[in-house]
This record gives structure tokens, C-alpha cells and sequence, in this order.
């Protein structure tokens, strides 16, 4: 009898898919980041200007004309969820509301009628290139090196990190259960339970905005899809595991066996099923969000970048980090919602990305794809303009603030327009990163929440495009290359 393995399947259904892209060439794009980095937002407004002819010079297939229509169409794979489009762009241009962000996998198939760039490609016809886009939590691909650790790497890991100044208090309740329970006790399912759901309670309070932690396995625990509730994610670590086998029935080899099953059944399907099978992937990280939590969040962005990395390096004996990392060609990391401060500071913004994205790549040792770092707004909710204090010029962004955001003593109606002086973004880069840092928000930073902006004339003057920043960079590196 054969059975199939992992490999055989993937090996498989990447024959297959060669072969359709055969006949019609696509790529298949993921875009991850932790919840609330803006993957949706991004997602709607790449296909936005793609459709309705944005402004987006840096696009060179689209500035020069060579577009000749771009669409959705039905997607490839039927059992994923769709990436609601419609839904999205209907809230974010009738209502003015951010749309629902990313809960679990979906996908969207938009497809580029084009003309080749050169004399030679265009005789032999237009060009059509199908780009599959797939949105999925970074939660979820920050769970990919645990598949290289055993329960008690992954319990003493949890462990040290709940120890840092940034997250001991947060981890307080949990690590007193955890400690006062026994290991090799009879295993007992009420105990199990609380120990996940301390944990759980845990991560969470990790991810409030004042700590704005980023490291925080396992990624179903924070975004379990369509696993809430279930018995799979019914484990937690244990600390001061002694070396050697769990004694059988104890509570140590319950969770032993679960945290395994998670391996098996929840992480390895889905790396099978979505990840090996991208040809590039952007990662969306909300570095605003981590600068204003301070030098521990940023500390911790890394090492989550680090460990994503990580999984685009081939040849590290884990065959589904393997099979990943050969496939994919191109990384972008991008740092979103660069409209929340000033363009004199894009740069610099830009520059502690690069910073983030340089360490960790050389931490975890990437060579094969081609990574770049870009600071954008997928949309662009402020316009920028001057405040004169004192016959001083002070760079402001205007826009309009969530209804509930404060400045001082402002509380804002969501109907109200105003001027904010943003702050600058810190200079000495080195002193934006410690990981030994306790909670607490670096200063000069203040960043406001706006409603999405009032749509803009796109190039073909007829259509409405949403505004943005840097989205065309994003588009160039993407696929700008697929559309020659
Ligand atoms: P997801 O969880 O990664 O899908 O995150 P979303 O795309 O839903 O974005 C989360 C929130 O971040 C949104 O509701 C917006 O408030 C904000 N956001 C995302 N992208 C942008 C952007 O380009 N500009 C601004 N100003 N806010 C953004």
C-alpha cells in the first residue's frame, strides 16, 4: 500500500498547477501581518487602483499605459473563503468605515490584460497575467517554527519570554498556575482547560495597544478561525520540565500530545494547503503602533520578524520551511499607515523598517528571496498642510479623527476635520530598540485614529481612486516584473 506524504501531495499539486499556468500565467501573492496591520485595507485598495486606474506613477506597467483592463475573476480554489472585495471597498468609499479586518485564509483572483513592454512580446499577442492574492494572519505563520520544536523547547521558550519586564505582569496569573501545578499528576481536563485559558488571557492582554507585542505563539490561540473552542487548542506550556518522557496518563503527556496534534493537524495543513504555494508575499507590520507602545513592543516586532524570516530559509531540515522558502522569490516588508505622520518623517519611517528588516533577516540567515522595505498607506486618510506657532512653520496632517479619539481635552464626533502636529519620529535608531525594557510609550509620538479620506479623481478623470501612499512601490515590486 502507499500512502502519501506530505511531500508527494505538495509535489503534486505544484505539477498541476504548472501546468494551468501554462495555459494562463498568475502568481500568487500572500499578504500577512499581525491582526490589525492593515492586510485588508491593503488588500482592497491594491485592487481598487488596479481596477479603477489609480494614481500610481510608480507602477511603470500602468504609468506608461500599457494596462489594458484589470478584473476580478472567479478564483482557483473552491474551498477557500473569498476575500469579501466588494464588501470592503462598499464601507471604506460609501461609508467612510474601515472595513472588517482578516479573521482567517481567503482569496481573490484579480487578472491584468497587458500589453508587453517590448516590440518583441507584443507579436505574440497580449499579455494576461492572473494575480491570486491570499490574505491569511501572521498569527499563523509565526506558528510555523514551532513545527521545529518539541513541547518542552516550546514550554521553556514561553516561559523566558513571559519573563521580560514588558510582559511579567501580563503573564502573572498564568505563571502562578502554571507553577503550582504537577507536571506528572494525573492528567485531569479541568486543569488543562484553565492552564489554555490563563494563557490565552495572557497573549491577549500582550496585544492591548499600550504593549503591542508581537511574538506570541501559538497563533491560534490569539486567531483561531474556525477552531474557537476546540479541543486542539485545549494545551498550554509547562515550566521546569525535567528532561526525558512524559509519565503516560499524567497531565504532562496530555498536553504533550496536544500541543503535538496542533502540530499535525492545524500547522502543517495549513502550510500545505496556502503557504508552499506562494510565489511572494508581502508582510504587513504597524511599526506606528509598536513606536508608540515603545522600546520593548519594537524589540519584540523584531524578534516576530526574525522568526517569520526564518521561515523563507531554505535548507533548514524542516521540509515545510524548505519547500516555502524555494518557492517564494520575493519578500516585501512593509510598514503601513505612513499617513499618520508627516512625509518629512516617510524616511525616516522607512529607515527603522529597514533597520527591523536587516536584523532579523541577518539573524535568520535568508539568502535565496529578495527582500525589500517600503513605508506606505495602502489608503491615505490625511492631507498634509502648515501651522504657523510663533512665526515658526510646523508640518501638520489633517484629517478627520474616529469618532472617541482624543487630543488633550478634544474628544472627537467623527464628523470633525482637524490639524495635528504628529511629532517626530525619533532619530537615534538604537535607542527605539530594548528588549529589557518595561511597558511604557516612547515620547514625541502621538498618533491619532482618522476615518478614511473623500475619494479622489483617478487618472482617467472619470472614475473615483482612493488615495495612498507608496502603494504604486508595492504594486512595481510585486508584480511590476510579471507585467514586462
Ligand atoms: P488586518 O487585521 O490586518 O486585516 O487589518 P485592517 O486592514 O483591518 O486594518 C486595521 C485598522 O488599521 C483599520 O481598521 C484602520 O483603522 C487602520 N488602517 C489600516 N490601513 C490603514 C492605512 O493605510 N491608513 C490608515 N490611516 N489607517 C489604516
Amino acid at each position: 500500500l502507499t500512502s502519501f506524504t506530505d511531500e508527494t501531495l505538495i509535489a503534486l499539486d505544484t505539477l498541476a498547477e504548472r501546468a494551468t499556468g501554462l495555459v494562463n500565467p498568475s502568481i500568487r501573492i500572500g499578504v500577512t501581518g499581525l491582526s490589525r496591520a492593515g492586510k485588508t485595507v491593503f488588500i482592497s485598495a491594491f485592487v481598487h487602483n488596479l481596477i479603477h486606474g489609480g494614481r500610481l506613477p510608480m507602477f511603470e506597467a500602468q504609468k506608461s499605459g500599457r494596462i489594458a483592463r484589470a478584473y476580478l475573476e472567479e478564483q482557483p480554489d473552491d474551498a477557500v473563503p473569498r476575500f469579501q472585495y466588494e464588501d470592503h471597498i462598499d464601507a471604506l468609499v460609501s461609508g467612510r468605515t474601515w472595513p472588517d479586518s482578516t479573521r482567517a485564509v481567503s482569496e481573490l483572483r484579480l487578472t491584468v490584460d497587458y500589453e508587453s513592454a517590448s516590440a518583441w512580446g507584443r507579436m505574440f499577442s497580449r499579455g494576461r497575467l492572473s494575480v491570486d492574492i491570499v490574505d491569511y494572519p501572521g498569527e499563523w505563520l509565526l506558528d510555523l517554527p514551532l513545527l521545529g520544536k518539541n513541547f518542552s523547547t516550546f514550554s521553556a521558550e514561553s516561559f523566558q519570554l513571559a519573563a521580560l519586564p514588558v510582559r511579567a505582569d501580563l503573564a502573572e496569573a498564568w505563571v502562578a498556575l502554571a507553577g503550582s501545578v504537577d507536571a506528572d499528576a494525573a492528567a485531569d481536563e479541568m486543569m488543562a482547560r484553565r492552564l489554555a485559558e490563563t494563557f490565552t488571557a495572557y497573549l491577549r492582554a500582550c496585544r492591548q495597544d499600550s504593549r503591542a507585542l508581537s511574538t506570541l505563539p501559538p497563533g491560534r490561540f490569539l486567531m483561531p478561525g474556525d477552531l474557537e473552542g476546540s479541543p486542539a487548542l485545549t494545551f498550554a506550556p509547562l515550566p521546569n520540565l525535567r528532561e526525558g518522557r512524559a509519565r503516560p496518563g499524567s497531565l504532562r503527556a496530555m498536553l504533550e500530545r496536544r500541543y503535538e496534534a496542533y502540530k499535525t493537524h492545524v500547522i502543517k495543513p495549513f502550510f500545505r494547503e496556502h503557504v508552499t504555494r506562494l510565489d511572494r508575499q508581502i508582510v504587513l507590520i504597524d511599526v506606528m503602533q509598536a513606536l508608540n507602545a515603545g522600546p520593548a513592543a519594537l524589540s519584540d516586532l523584531e524578534r516576530a520578524l526574525t522568526e517569520i524570516l526564518g521561515c523563507f530559509r531554505p535548507g533548514t531540515g524542516n521540509l515545510f520551511t524548505s519547500l516555502f522558502a524555494r518557492h517564494i522569490d520575493r519578500i516585501l516588508i512593509a510598514a503601513t499607515k505612513a499617513d499618520h505622520i508627516h512625509h518629512t518623517s516617510h524616511d525616516r519611517l522607512q529607515a527603522i523598517v529597514r533597520r527591523l528588516s536587516d536584523r532579523a533577516a541577518a539573524r535568520a540567515g535568508v539568502s535565496g528571496a529578495s527582500v525589500d522595505v517600503l513605508a506606505l498607506a495602502a489608503v491615505r486618510a490625511t492631507r498634509e498642510g502648515t501651522v504657523t506657532q510663533r512665526k515658526e512653520e510646523l508640518p501638520v496632517i489633517i484629517g478627520t479623527p474616529l469618532a472617541g479619539e482624543t487630543i488633550g481635552k478634544d474628544t472627537f464626533d467623527g464628523e470633525t476635520e482637524t490639524a495635528v502636529f504628529p511629532g517626530d519620529l525619533p532619530k537615534n535608531l538604537d535607542a527605539l530598540f530594548d528588549p529589557n525594557a518595561a511597558a511604557g510609550p516612547s515620547e514625541a509620538i502621538r498618533f491619532v485614529r482618522f476615518r478614511p479620506p473623500k475619494l479622489e479623481r483617478s487618472a482617467d478623470g472619470v472614475s473615483l481612486s482612493l488615495p495612498h501612499i507608496r502603494l504604486d512601490r508595492a504594486l512595481q515590486f510585486l508584480i511590476g516584473d510579471r507585467l514586462e
